[in-house]
């Protein structure tokens, strides 16, 4: 996958001397009685209490910007910009440090942070009513339990080369917490468990999650994939805790913390993760020497079934970008970079569970790349075989491999013929 933002803010700088706005405080004192609903409806007992603070939307930004440069280091951040940028996600010119930086300030109400163990309200909550208020202390309640039982700081770190790991655990903790929350919404009136329609629906149909420029300008004028990040951990979360408490209560939402989901495709299917149909994990040896001189490995990372689906609905639509990554067995995409230039290549290597679905995917990418490039064509070389300027497409079997990028001196056969050779583990 590509964007994940971290499980919580970490390193926010110290409290100042400041008067804590009269409604706040007034919620604020609210915080145990909440707990102990949250604590009840989760099945998970208080083990200490929890501290709770406030902080303006001036310091939630300081905290944001914290947050950014200790999870991870500027070059990362550039690898990552340039793998959107090569997948056509976001535009060449982009601030994307910028942008989520703005997105995610303003999306902020509260947090908690695994460091302290305290939770913050933020400026943003004033103004809004005091059963919004306590509805948004619920959520973030709901993380300080799990932080309890579960340790969170052991995901502040994302995993090097797998963000579609780190995407499918942060919709386990962020489902977990809206889940709850929406049981703490309804006050057991209502049972999330027979709920006839998924609760990712519901939000959705619902309009909570939908952007309104007036009040979250930065989302509304995010790129779609951007926005649909932000939101995957919360819908799909939600409904794939959903499919747990059905299948085993809390305690089995409580078990997936130590049996951790491993791909969004669990996340998206919760039967394959029930029944551990597990990724296949696809290694790529450094191609650089046959790309020429000056080119060099940026980056390698596992876009998985969701971000194929970003990848596909950025320029198809929706609907048929789901269906095509239905059949997703694993991926692993290498992004090379040419120093002199900074012309960048990108070589990806799909593996599908039947040759059904891997000729699924192989139309719908042909499909997506005739699209992004309109003025290019893509001669029809044999069948599975697409070639265009810089763009070699071809699907063999249940595998399908996607060059684009590529200088005029490299040989895509050659280059295939190394990639072909490489190791997909396939799950014990
Ligand atoms: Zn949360």
């Amino acid at each position: 996958m590509v964007f994940v933002l971290a499980t919580a803010l970490a390193g926010i700088a110290p409290a100042q001397k400041r008067a804590v706005p009269p409604n706040v405080a007034a919620v604020l004192a609210e915080t145990n009685t909440i707990l102990r609903a949250v604590s009840r409806l989760r099945e998970l007992p208080i083990k200490r209490p929890v501290k709770s603070g406030y902080r303006s939307r001036k310091e939630v930004e300081q905290a944001v910007i914290e947050d950014f440069e200790t999870s991870q280091t500027p070059e990362e951040f550039a690898a990552q910009t340039k793998m959107l940028v090569a997948l056509g996600l976001i535009p060449q010119d982009y601030n994307l440090r910028e942008a989520m930086i703005e997105l995610l300030t303003e999306q902020v109400a509260g947090f908690y942070q695994p460091k302290t163990g305290e939770f913050v309200l933020t400026e943003s909550l004033i103004g809004d009513d005091r059963h919004s208020q306590r509805i948004a202390i619920a959520h973030e309640l709901t993380h300080a339990l799990q932080d309890q039982h579960f340790n969170l700081r052991r995901f502040e770190k994302p995993t090097k080369g797998n963000t579609d790991r780190d995407m499918a655990i942060r919709a386990l903790v962020e489902g977990d917490a809206t889940v709850t929350m929406l049981a703490y919404a309804f006050d057991g009136r209502m049972e999330i468990q027979k709920l006839p329609l998924s609760i990712g629906t519901l939000l959705e149909a619902s309009g909570a999650l939908l952007d309104d420029p007036k009040k979250t300008p930065a989302l509304a004028a995010a790129p779609q994939a951007l926005k649909q990040s932000l939101l995957f951990p919360y819908a799909n979360g939600a409904s794939f805790v959903q499919a747990l408490l059905r299948n085993g209560g809390w305690t089995r939402v409580s078990q997936a913390f130590t049996d951790l989901p491993e791909s969004t495709e669990q996340v998206l299917h919760p039967e394959k993760y029930l029944t551990r149909e597990r990724p296949v994990t696809v290694s790529l040896p450094d191609v650089s020497a046959l790309l020429g001189q000056g080119w060099s490995l940026v980056t390698n990372e596992v876009q998985g079934e969701f971000g194929y689906q970003l990848i596909l609905g950025e320029f198809l639509d929706d609907r048929r970008a789901k269906q095509a990554v239905q059949g997703w067995g694993g991926d692993c995409s290498a992004l090379y970079e040419h120093q002199p230039t900074g012309q960048l290549c990108l070589i990806q290597v799909t593996t599908w569970d039947t040759r059904a679905a891997s000729r699924a995917f192989f139309d719908a990418y042909v499909e997506r790349t005739q699209r992004r490039f309109p003025r290019h064509t893509f001669a029809l070389a044999q069948e599975d075989l697409r070639v265009g300027k810089g763009v070699y497409l071809e699907r063999r079997g249940a595998e399908v491999y996607l060059l684009e990028g590529l200088p005029p001196q490299a040989d895509a056969k050659t280059l295939l013929k190394q990639l072909a050779t490489v190791s997909r583990k396939l799950p014990a």
